[in-house]
């Protein structure tokens, strides 16, 4: 899996998630790491990640050396986690003893959290911090949850607790108060594709360009469902190049190449080749549904950018600069009118008999 054999093993090489980064390692230098942190944000966006890399910091032999003596001593952020003491290395192989990962999503009651509380009052086996992540952390029970708030409130110096979740809304209010709260962001179609492109030059994968970038902007800001996507692409294609036709096919993808086509026939009231379009691709076995869900996040796009273009470039990469030229010339009033005719035709392909129809009616009453 590309995804583990390229997580990243220091700060430096996380993707995305700056803020977390600058404001964590900032602990680290200053020597005032928190005791309870909440990793708050969508799957495949680096919590556990870096939860991991902060575990190794802490424990780590160069910071043990330095430590909040670092700016002094001039010795660089970078180089903590070092990944070469035994401590670090631990944590990399999974067997550290000072690193506790439950999964809440299976383990959700107030026996964990029992264990939890028993194991929090024995020293870390290095000597130094024992740390406790906590995944899906939402997913505990109600009993659980008061049972995790109470060690909160009281923590044994030597112990730093990361709650993680994607679903920051359903904690109780009174664990929020305790932890120091980070939001991680979904990445952009352009972090991911060059993340991607650092693994296929590594990996020798020879894939196009725009193929990359289909992947990229199918993960919908996970990185991870990324690199599972680029995996499986090389599974399916063991060798030689990779096209981006050949990438949209193992994915289930539709060509990227048909938004533009689609958006132009429908600005110039062409509905011939619209329908047609729309046939084409129930023809092809794509899902109709999914074709809709991806013109709306184009013609979206479209509609970005004529208030702020560059916005759009930061977010896609250079990926997107020839649309941008398609962007400029649409008229606005019938990009509104698309748009709120496709959100509707979307919400009744489910129901339709007939999947093509509620698309053909929108094409038709544009
Ligand atoms: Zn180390």
């Amino acid at each position: 899996m590309l995804y583990r054999k390229y997580r990243p093993l220091d700060f430096g090489q996380v993707v995305g998630q700056e803020h977390v980064v600058r404001t964590l390692q900032g602990a680290l230098e200053s020597g005032r790491v928190g005791q309870a942190y909440l990793f708050a944000g969508p799957r495949g966006t680096g919590k556990t990640t870096l939860a991991r890399i902060l575990a190794k910091a802490v424990n780590c032999a160069q910071y043990e050396k330095t430590r909040g003596t670092l700016a002094a001593q001039r010795v660089p952020l970078v180089k903590i986690p070092c990944n070469q003491c035994m401590q670090c290395q631990a944590v990399n192989i999974g067997n550290s003893l000072d690193l506790i990962e439950i999964d809440a999503a299976s383990n959700r009651g107030i026996d964990e959290i029992r264990n939890l509380k028993e194991s929090a009052s024995v020293a870390a086996a290095g000597g130094g911090r024992k740390i406790f992540l906590v995944d899906e952390v939402h997913m505990l029970t109600k009993d659980a949850f008061n049972a995790l708030l109470k060690i909160l409130e009281e923590p044994p110096s030597h112990v730093i607790f990361i709650l993680a979740t994607t679903e920051p809304h359903k904690i109780l209010p009174t664990v929020l108060s305790r932890v120091q709260r980070f939001d991680f962001k979904r990445l952009t179609v352009k972090e991911i594709t060059e993340k991607l492109r650092t693994i296929s030059k590594a990996e020798k994968i020879d894939i196009e360009d725009e193929g990359l970038y289909a992947i990229a902007a199918s993960a919908d800001g996970a990185l991870r469902d990324a690199e599972v996507s680029l995996t499986k692409i090389r599974t399916v294609v063991p060798t030689g190049a990779i096209s981006a036709q050949q990438v949209n096919h193992i994915l289930g993808l539709i060509p990227s190449s048909y938004h533009p086509s689609f958006l132009g026939f429908l600005l110039n009231g062409d509905r011939q080749k619209a329908v047609a379009i729309v046939h084409q691709i129930h023809d092809a076995g794509l899902d109709l549904d999914h074709f809709a869900k991806e013109f709306l996040a184009y013609a979206r796009k479209a509609l970005i950018s004529q208030i702020n273009p560059s916005a759009v470039v930061a977010v896609e990469g250079a990926g997107v600069d020839k649309e941008l030229a398609q962007f400029r010339s649409a008229d606005q009033t019938k990009l509104i009118a698309i748009i709120t005719a496709f959100t509707s035709a979307r919400v009744q392909i489910k129901s339709s008999p007939i999947p093509q129809l509620p698309l053909e009616l929108a094409i038709m009453q544009l």
